[in-house]
C-alpha cells in the first residue's frame, strides 16, 4: 500500500498514488499516496491546530526536537543516503554528504532557537514616547507551507522545517514528485524525535494541484518554495498577502585571473560544474578566464573534466550518474546542438546515454545563447576569456540570476572590486561559486529570489515582529 501522506496526526492512503523509480535504473522504488482536495482541506485546518500546540512548545523541547531529529539522521545515514541516490540519481558520496549536512542543519536550528529574541526600545527618544515602556520580540507565524525541489531533497527540506519547527510553527510540507521517499522518511524521523503529530502535515502530489491549493490559502502565513523561477513566479502571483521565501535559479559565473592557483582552481571548476549532472542551484556554469593564460587553464580544465567519473550513482567512484529525467539530458542536448550550430566548440563530452549526459565544455559561446543566458541545470560549463578585469566583471553580472559567484585571485584589490561591483547573494574567493556552510545567509538577487535562508535568517523570515508599548505609571 502506497504511504506517504500524513494529515492531522495519522497516515493516511490518499486518493490516488504516484510511483517512484530509481533514476538510473527506471525500476519503481516506491508508491506514495497523494491527497484529494478534501485531504488538502484537512491538512489546513490540522496545520492551523499544530500551529497552536507549536507556539505554546517551550524552546528546549523544541531544541530537543531537532537536536533528536540530528541524531536519528545520523542513525539513519546508510539508507537515507541510498534512498536519495536512488531517487534522485545523486551519486552515493554527494547523498553521504548531504546526510552529513542536513544533521547539522537540525542541529544548527536546534541552536538557533535558544537565541531567537528581541530588544528593549528607548521609546521615550522622541516627545511622544515619553512614559512608555518598550520592546519588540519574535512570534511564530503559524503555519508554513515548504515546498521543495528534487536536487537536494533532504538538505533543502531542512533548512525549511527545521527552522519552522525552531521557530514555533507547523508546517505543510509538499516534496517533489520526483523525490518524495526522502521526504517520507525525515517525516518518520521527525515524529519519533517527539514532533507533535498535528505540528507536521506531509503532502506529496504535483505542484500545480497540491502547491498551488497550499500557496493560495489564505491560513498558510508563510511560503517557503525552492525550486526553478518560472514556478517562483506562479507561487509570487498566487500567494497574496504573505511571506514570500523564494530560493530559485542561477546562472554561476567564474572569473580565473592569471594569478590564481590554476591546477586547484580548474579542479574545482570542474567538480563544481559537474558534480551532481550540475543540478546544483550553484553549481558553476560560466568560466571566464584571463586571456594570458587561456590556453594553460583550457588544458588544465579539459583534463579536469575527463577526470569526473560517469555512471551508476550507487557506485563510490561516481561524480556523475542520470539527470532526473531523460527529457531533461534531451533538453541539454538539444541547447548544446544550438550553441555549435551559433559557433560555439566542444571541447569535451556531449555524448547523451539515456537519461545520463557527460560533462561538457563549450568554447566560444556568445550570450545570447540559451547555456549562456538560461540556467542549464545539467553538466554543462561554458569557456570564455577576457582582456581586462573591469570586463571579466561586467560579463559575469550579465544574467538576470544573482545567487552566488565566485573568483580566483591572489589579489586583494581584485577581491574588494568583486565584492563591490558582483549583483550576486554570496561572492566566494579561491573557490567555486558551490561553496555554502549551512548556517551562512543564503539566497538570491534579481530572478534568483527573495530573501536568506541559513537558519538564523530563515527563522527570522517565519518570525512576525510583535511590538509591545506600555504606559508606566507616573
Ligand atoms: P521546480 O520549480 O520544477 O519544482 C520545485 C517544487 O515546486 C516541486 O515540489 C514542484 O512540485 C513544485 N511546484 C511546481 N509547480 C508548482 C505550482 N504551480 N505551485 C506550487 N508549487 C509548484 O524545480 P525542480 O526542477 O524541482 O528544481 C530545480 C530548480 O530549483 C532549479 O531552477 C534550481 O536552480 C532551483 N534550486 C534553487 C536552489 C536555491 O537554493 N536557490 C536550490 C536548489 C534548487
Amino acid at each position: 500500500m502506497a504511504t506517504g501522506l500524513f494529515i492531522g496526526g495519522q497516515w493516511r492512503p490518499g486518493a490516488d498514488h504516484i510511483a517512484v523509480t530509481n533514476k538510473f535504473t527506471h525500476q519503481v522504488i516506491g508508491q506514495v499516496a497523494v491527497p484529494s482536495s478534501a485531504d488538502i482541506e484537512l491538512a489546513l485546518a490540522s496545520a492551523v491546530s499544530g500551529a497552536a500546540i507549536m507556539s505554546a512548545l517551550p524552546t528546549h523541547q523544541r531544541y530537543d526536537i531537532l537536536s533528536r531529529t540530528a541524531q536519528l539522521i545520523l542513525a539513519r545515514k546508510v539508507s537515507l543516503a541510498q534512498t536519495i541516490a536512488q531517487e534522485a540519481g545523486k551519486p552515493i558520496k554527494f547523498a553521504r554528504v548531504e546526510v552529513d549536512r542536513a544533521a547539522m542543519t537540525f542541529q544548527l536550528a536546534a541552536e538557533e532557537a535558544r537565541r531567537i529574541h528581541g530588544e528593549t526600545l528607548a521609546l521615550d527618544a522622541i516627545p511622544s514616547g515619553e512614559g512608555f515602556f518598550g520592546f519588540w520580540w519574535r512570534k511564530p507565524v503559524g503555519v508554513v507551507a515548504a515546498i521543495t525541489p528534487f536536487n537536494f531533497p533532504l538538505n533543502l527540506v531542512a533548512h525549511k522545517l527545521a527552522p519552522a519547527i525552531a521557530a514555533g510553527n507547523a508546517f505543510i510540507h509538499k516534496p517533489a514528485e520526483v523525490t518524495p521517499l526522502t521526504a517520507v522518511a525525515l517525516m518518520e524521523i521527525l515524529l519519533e524525535a517527539g514532533l507533535p503529530p498535528m505540528a507536521g502535515q506531509l503532502l506529496p502530489g504535483s505542484g500545480k494541484v497540491v502547491g498551488d491549493a497550499i500557496v493560495a490559502d489564505p491560513r498558510v502565513r508563510k511560503v517557503t518554495f525552492t525550486g526553478s523561477a518560472e514556478v517562483g513566479r506562479l507561487i509570487i502571483s498566487r500567494a497574496g498577502i504573505k511571506k514570500v521565501t523564494l530560493e530559485l535559479g542561477n546562472s554561476s559565473p567564474v572569473i580565473v585571473a592569471e594569478d590564481a592557483d590554476l591546477e586547484f582552481a580548474a579542479r574545482r571548476c570542474a567538480i563544481g560544474a559537474f558534480a551532481h549532472s550540475g543540478q546544483v542551484c550553484i553549481s558553476v556554469q560560466r568560466i571566464y578566464v584571463d586571456q594570458r593564460i587561456e590556453d594553460k587553464f583550457r588544458d588544465l580544465l579539459i583534463a579536469a573534466t575527463q577526470a569526473i567519473q560517469v555512471g551508476d550513482p550507487l557506485l563510490d567512484q561516481t561524480d556523475v550518474g542520470p539527470m532526473i529525467a531523460e527529457k531533461e539530458a534531451e533538453r541539454i542536448e538539444q541547447w548544446v546542438s544550438q550553441a555549435e550550430q551559433g559557433g560555439a566548440v566542444r571541447l569535451v563530452g556531449g555524448q547523451r546515454d539515456g537519461a545520463v549526459y557527460y560533462p561538457t565544455l563549450l568554447d566560444k559561446t556568445t550570450a545570447d545563447m540559451q547555456v549562456t543566458r538560461n540556467e542549464v541545470f545539467a553538466p554543462v560549463a561554458t569557456f570564455g576569456t577576457y582582456a581586462n578585469f573591469d570586463e571579466a566583471l561586467r560579463a559575469a553580472n550579465s544574467t538576470d540570476y544573482g545567487l552566488q559567484a565566485s573568483l580566483f585571485t591572489q589579489n586583494i584589490d581584485r577581491v574588494f572590486k568583486s565584492i563591490r561591483q558582483l549583483d550576486f547573494g554570496g561572492v566566494i574567493v579561491n573557490d567555486m561559486p558551490g561553496f555554502r556552510a549551512d548556517h551562512m545567509p543564503y539566497g538570491g538577487n534579481k530572478q534568483s529570489g527573495l530573501g536568506r535562508e541559513g537558519l538564523k535568517f530563515a527563522i527570522e523570515e517565519m518570525t512576525n515582529i510583535q511590538t509591545v508599548a506600555i504606559r508606566m505609571p507616573e
